[in-house]
């Protein structure tokens, strides 16, 4: 189940990439190595319109492989035919109100469940209240899905190797914009939505109105390991409600914990006591502490 945010997240229900991360895992747990049988779409107009022959294009492919790029989720299917190599990947991205959830025991559909995937052993249904979310198929033999135009000005994965206070740091160079403003913009690194952004500042000592420019080294270091830890711990949570995560009604609980700054405006820091601050950047929320913030 997903669009469950943090409990400290009330103000946002945007998937954000640790859940898409949750998400993933739980697709490969349960649905990788198994055969497609048929695609139903019920509701062809997501984000992007759904291609016509998605049914036939897919139908009969085996999932090899599920993998995320930002906040898309990759699925490989694999399928040879007397017609070639009809591999190919789709991309699903969840938009502001998708969920996928897996089911054994199918029920009849509701009226935002807009796409089912047929598996062997289930079927994944895909449902998004506001359809802002997007489902595409890209076939393989139009190349690395790595070129994808919608990857074309995406940033490093925060969770990769690639990224660290040296990638940080080159990617900062000569920018005036602030380093919150920077870290929502995707095109540095990827991931870090506005909650993340928040804590990940707190936590590194950072305040997010200092021009990205003008971070050293040391202080992108920082900044980096506190993304990255930020990421996991909220993955982790997310983790813990994985056995029953295509069961869940929604509202399970992801991450229990309290965010140090986020949401908490003028409660104290919990490090040194001072009220906790609230700025706007561009119409986002940015919460800090104006002690331990420089
Ligand atoms: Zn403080």
């Amino acid at each position: 189940m997903l669009g469950v945010i943090q409990d400290c997240f009330k103000e946002t229900t945007l998937p954000e990439l640790p859940e898409v991360e949750v998400v993933r895992r739980g697709l490969e747990s349960r649905i990788v190595g198994q055969r497609l049988l048929d695609v139903i779409v019920r509701a062809p107009r997501l984000r992007f319109p759904l291609a016509g022959d998605l049914a036939r294009s897919m139908a009969g492919a085996r999932l090899i492989m599920v993998s995320r790029r930002s906040k898309y989720l990759l699925l490989d299917f694999a399928r040879q035919s007397a017609a070639g190599d009809q591999s190919g990947t789709l991309l699903v991205h969840l938009g502001m109100t998708g969920t996928l959830r897996f089911e054994t025991d199918v029920p009849a559909p509701g009226r935002h469940d807009h796409v089912d995937l047929n598996f062997e052993q289930g079927t994944l249904r895909y449902r998004d209240p506001r359809r802002f979310g997007a489902m595409l198929w890209h076939p393989a033999r139009e190349g690395p899905i790595a070129t994808h135009p919608l990857f074309a000005k995406l940033g490093v994965e925060p969770l990769s190797a690639s990224f660290d206070g040296a990638a940080l740091y080159a990617a900062t160079r000569g920018r005036k914009v602030a380093i919150k403003q920077f870290l929502l913009a995707g095109t540095g690194v990827v991931g870090v939505g506005n909650i993340y952004a928040s804590e990940s500042l707190f936590r590194s000592g950072i305040r997010p109105t200092v021009a990205a420019g003008r971070l050293s080294l040391a202080r992108c270091s920082r900044l980096a390991e506190a993304i990255r830890a930020t990421l996991n711990e909220s993955i982790a949570h997310g983790g813990t409600t994985l056995r029953d995560f295509f069961g869940s009604d929604g509202q399970g609980g992801y991450f229990q914990n309290e965010c140090l700054v986020y949401g908490r405006e003028g409660e104290p820091c919990r490090n040194c006591g001072a009220p906790i601050r609230m700025v706007r950047q561009q119409q986002r929320a940015t919460f800090y502490c104006s002690s331990c913030q420089h």
